[in-house]
Parts: C-alpha cells; structure tokens; sequence
C-alpha cells in the first residue's frame, strides 16, 4: 500500500524574535532519527522506518507564503503531514494548507509560550503570532494549548478573544488534556521541554515538561492525527546533540500515531 504520509522539511528561522539557528535544524533531527545509536522502533513496538512515510525533502523558503504553497504541493493525494521547522511561524501556513486539504480541525499546540501576540516587532507573521493568525482565519475549531508558563496580559487577553483553551504548566496534569473529536493537528514547540531536558532551542524557558511527560502526552492522544510539526530546535545552542535526539524520538512517537489505522 503506498504510504499516506508525508514528510517536509523548513530551513527557516527569518521570523525568529531573538536568535536565528531554526532554519539548520531539519537535516539535524533527520540525522538523529537515522543514527545507528538508537533504532526505527516506537515505544509500543511499531517499526516506523523510513519506508511508511514519503520524505519530500527540505526546503529553503524564500517568501513566507511559499511555505503554504510547497505544504499543499507536498499534501498531494496524501492525508498526513509531519513538518520538520524551522521557527514556529511555519505553522500557520502549514495549517492553512491542512485545513484546504482536510476541513474542520481541532489543534493541541504544546509550548511554553502561547504565541498569540497581534504582532511581535511588527511583525504580524513573527514566530510569536501564529496561532493569534490560526484563529482569525478560523482554521481550527478548538485551540487547546499546554505546556505554557510566559503569559503576559496581551497573551491572556488574546486567548479570552479567541477562545482559546490553555492549561497552563503550572495546573497541567496529564488527565486535564481533553479528548478530541475532529481531526487533530499536533504542533510540538521543543521550549515546551524543560531546558533541562532540550537545551537546544532559542528561548530556554524553565520549569517545563521532562521527556518522559512530553512522551506520555504524545502517546496519550485518541483519534486520528492528520498533521504535526516538531519546531523551534535551534542546533547552535544544543549540547552533544542531545536536542536533535530528543526531536528524532518524538518525531518516531507521532509517527507511531500516524501510522496507526484510524
Ligand atoms: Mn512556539
Ligand atoms: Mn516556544
């Protein structure tokens, strides 16, 4: 059977607020998963080799939207898409073509930071925005977000506009994630992760998830998973590349997910 999911990846960090790196991280995490130190096997014994999703590549954008563009084109008689960032602007035009190909769509969006700013630097598509963009567009009919401990008054003001579910790192406990009804779209900021755990992304923002946490969560989730993004490992401040490591296991367990008849 030909395989119904596809793999991009986006050597983009030009939307980035404090330091650029993003953009080298899609080869990294690619490295990672192929290492000969670990092997293609998800946690619950599903061998998810590079022959069940159909890699396109990665690719340097040149125009923003073109992102939304190439996603569409990739999307192509296929279902499922896993995108390798890049900053978190990607997202938006990525769930913008998700949502072309598939309709109503429900998102869990796991970071520290809520990314709901109107504009950041000026910059309405700045890695800060893009779920404040999601919901302007209504691209998803539920935003449910954890894993979040940056708010600020502008943030929490945008969530309460759009309706936006946060359960905050604070109160989070696993059983408060809700079950999912429509196709789900899963965005995996790797700041969601205690610095601890991930040291190579842009902003290390402490008291996060450990691994294991992020990992439980992921495998956690009922219902099918139409879409995923793994963003925001920024190779320049890892260590050891044991982010890229990180990125590559987390990338197994939603292809797991994926994988999985619905
Ligand atoms: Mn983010
Ligand atoms: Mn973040």
């Amino acid at each position: 059977m030909p395989s119904t999911i596809t793999l991009q990846g986006f050597l983009f960090d030009e939307k980035s607020s404090f330091l650029r790196g993003a953009a080298k991280a899609p080869p990294e995490i690619r490295a990672a998963y192929h290492s000969s130190s670990a092997n293609y096997f998800s946690e619950n014994g599903l061998d998810v080799h590079p022959g069940i999703f159909e890699d396109k590549g990665d690719f340097k954008i040149n125009q923003y939207f073109d992102i939304e563009d190439i996603t569409a084109s990739n999307l192509n008689g296929k279902n499922k898409i896993i995108s390798l960032g890049g900053d978190h602007s990607i997202s938006y035009p990525v769930i913008k073509a998700v949502h072309q190909r598939s309709g109503p769509i429900e998102i869990l969006h796991i970071d520290a930071h809520g990314d709901l700013y109107d504009s950041f630097d000026g910059d309405p598509y700045s890695h800060a925005c893009p779920f404040a963009r999601v919901m302007e567009d209504n691209l998803a009919s539920r935003l449910v977000q954890i894993g979040v401990r940056t708010l600020n008054t502008h943030q929490r003001e945008q969530a309460d506009k759009f309706g936006v579910e946060i359960i905050e790192m604070k109160d989070f406990k696993p059983e408060s994630i809700p079950s999912f009804t429509k196709p789900l779209y899963l965005s995996v900021d790797i700041d969601s992760l205690d610095p601890a755990f991930a040291p190579g992304v842009s902003h290390q923002e402490p008291g996060g998830f450990t691994t294991r946490e992020l990992l439980h969560i992921i495998q956690s989730i009922q219902g099918p998973i139409i879409g995923a993004d793994i963003v925001e490992y920024n190779p320049d401040r890892d260590l050891n590349k044991m982010t890229a490591m990180v990125c590559a296991k987390i990338f197994r367990e939603i292809l797991s997910k994926m994988a999985t008849p619905d």
